[in-house]
């Protein structure tokens, strides 16, 4: 007998099904709406709701396919945390990419583990603190990235979904 999947796993299921397909559609939603106030307690209780049912452990695409930028203070709060010299850190894991940021030299992520957790959660960057940009006014505003989002995190696709259709 198949076994009855998760709410979180019929988002990703979802998203893998419509994420692509919706592309067009939520890309001129959002563009629309950063254009428009942002009603940031509206969009926050939708974050919250659906970050309530996803288990990020069930999916980690972020940390397989993003490059998270690694700031100076991240470097040196991470290296420290893995007992690291900041030179031998860089080295070892980052590299700079076309903007001269600091991105993981690997994709997945290398901190990674097969679970999907992360190996420097508690003080992993900032940038991978505030993926997918969806509880913030200045998320909303970046509409190229959040769209972009909207492939790449079942999450955010969610979120926006419900935004522009109500629904789910
Ligand atoms: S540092 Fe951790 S949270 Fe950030 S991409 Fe790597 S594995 Fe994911
Ligand atoms: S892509 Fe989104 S849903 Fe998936 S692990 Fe990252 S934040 Fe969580």
């Amino acid at each position: 007998m198949q076994e009855e999947r998760t709410e979180s796993q019929l988002i990703i299921a979802d998203w893998k099904s419509n994420g692509q397909k919706n592309l067009a559609a939520n890309k001129i939603f959002l563009k629309r709406l950063s254009q428009k106030k942002i009603e940031l307690s509206q969009t926050l209780a939708i974050h919250e709701e659906v970050f309530e049912k996803i288990n990020c452990l069930d999916c980690g695409n972020c940390c397989k396919t993003a490059h998270p930028i690694f700031t100076k203070t991240d470097v040196a709060r991470i290296s420290d945390f893995v007992g690291m010299k900041i030179s031998l850190f860089e080295n070892q894991y980052l590299k700079s990419d076309a903007e001269g940021d600091l991105v993981p030299n690997q994709l997945p992520c290398p901190f990674l583990n097969t679970d999907n957790t992360c190996q420097v959660y508690e003080v992993r960057p900032k940038s991978c603190r505030s993926f997918p940009h969806t509880h913030s006014k200045e998320g909303w505003e970046r509409n190229n990235l959040l769209t972009k989002n909207t492939i790449t995190c079942p999450a955010a696709f969610r979120i926006v979904e419900k935004m522009r259709t109500g629904r789910g």
